[in-house]
């Protein structure tokens, strides 16, 4: 038996019957796109989230642009966001024509380290060649960043902040959303992600009226409520009502999920701890919906040969950080250099996790990793 990563099909077949019936009931009505499932998903959504409203689109980079251009964020701008992390939060940013400025992480938890923000944004605003605008913090592996502390920075600075929660969707801090805090939230319903569908697919949640009718029009090419008119170049990038109609099913289990997940972690970390460089941390406050499960081991490359070798998956997130990549090389990045960026993409990695992990299989992927560690002679 091959050990899956992600488990999509145990999370398929306790849901097969409402799948069928609810893509049946697509098929029957006919409207792809814009259908009465993608409305009833968001105000699911932001049911979920207990503030804002949801905005369906494409996928999880879309409503990060969708996010920005509708700041009015662009060229000449500079947005500050982590480097640890995947490439499409610093996509969204260049693709609009504005200028990523890439910022550490917290050495613990992998997510914005606010003094490397305040150092890289009063340097931009000393070179004077670029605006600051805005921050996005990522809810990396499923947690939520430090948001009480990020915001007092947005504040200080009068940034927008936007939460990337492509991988942290259900995530709290202090039990409320990160929408508490940011100015716009971002999800993607990417497959892998915690929260999928069965194609592409994303979200933008805001709290402002506003800044949604913008988002909605910015989402379907800029459409004005005049009949024909188009008043912005916008994008198409709508969610489709067959992905909605899948999503409404998966979120009515979701909270289920995040609990079974939140367990196996726990069992993870009982297991793992004072074997490894470093278990994951929370920060106080946060539950995580461990969208990755990471350890940090001392030889990462070849403990994830060694440990494939015995029949366990494993993936390195990320080994090569945004601002070592080729296409993002030459943005600028924050004063300090990154030092737990660079240290982190040397020794993390991410052991399967989904909310489906049955304790004997968990057994299973623990003892292979620690019979490795042990020959190893990990030295900790
Ligand atoms: C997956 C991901 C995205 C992009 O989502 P897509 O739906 O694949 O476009 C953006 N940010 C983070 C942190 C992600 O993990």
């Amino acid at each position: 038996m091959q050990i899956p990563f992600i488990d999509l099909p145990a999370q398929q077949e306790r849901i097969r019957e409402k799948l069928n019936s609810r893509i049946a009931q697509v098929l029957a009505h006919g409207r792809y796109i814009l259908g009465p499932e993608v409305g009833e998903l968001e105000n699911q959504l932001a049911q979920f989230e207990g503030i804002g409203v949801a905005i369906g689109c494409a996928n999880g980079t879309d409503a990060i642009i969708l996010a920005l251009k509708a700041m009015n964020i662009g060229p000449g701008d500079a947005v500050f966001c982590p480097s640890f992390t995947y490439a499409a939060t610093a996509e969204a940013i260049a693709i609009i024509g504005a200028t990523p400025i890439f910022v550490d992480v917290d050495r613990a938890f992998y997510t914005l380290c606010a003094n490397s923000l305040e150092l890289a944004i009063e340097q931009v605003a000393a070179q004077k060649t670029l605006t600051p605008r805005a921050i996005i913090a990522v809810d990396l592996f499923g947690q939520p960043a430090n948001y009480p502390v990020l915001s007092e920075t947005a504040q200080k600075y009068e940034l927008k902040l936007i939460s990337d929660c492509a991988q942290g969707f259900g995530c709290r801090f202090d039990g409320k959303s990160p929408l508490h805090w940011a100015d716009a939230m971002t999800t993607s319903f990417f497959p892998a992600k915690p929260l999928g569908c069965y194609g592409d697919g994303g979200a933008v949640m805001v709290r402002d009226e506003e800044l949604e009718a913008r988002i909605r029009s910015l989402a379907f090419h800029g459409r004005s409520t005049v009949p024909n008119d188009h008043m912005s170049i916008g994008l198409n990038s709508r969610l489709d009502t067959l992905q909605a109609a899948i999503l409404l099913e998966k979120l009515a289990i979701f909270e289920d999920e995040i609990a079974a997940r939140g367990r196996a972690a726990d069992y993870y970390n009982r297991h793992f701890d004072g074997h490894v460089l470093s278990t994951p941390g929370l920060i106080d406050g946060a539950r995580s919906t461990w969208a990755q499960y990471c350890l940090e081991v001392p030889d990462r490359d070849s403990f994830m040969d060694a440990v494939k070798a015995e029949g366990v998956p494993l993936a390195a997130y990320y080994p090569l950080p945004t601002h070592a990549q080729t296409a993002y090389k030459f943005f600028p990045i924050s004063p300090d250099h990154l030092p737990n960026t660079v240290a982190a993409s040397k020794t993390i990695v991410a052991l399967p996790m989904h909310g489906y992990l049955q304790p004997d299989v968990q057994d299973k992927i623990i003892t292979a990793c620690l019979k490795v560690l042990s020959k190893q002679g990990a030295g900790l």
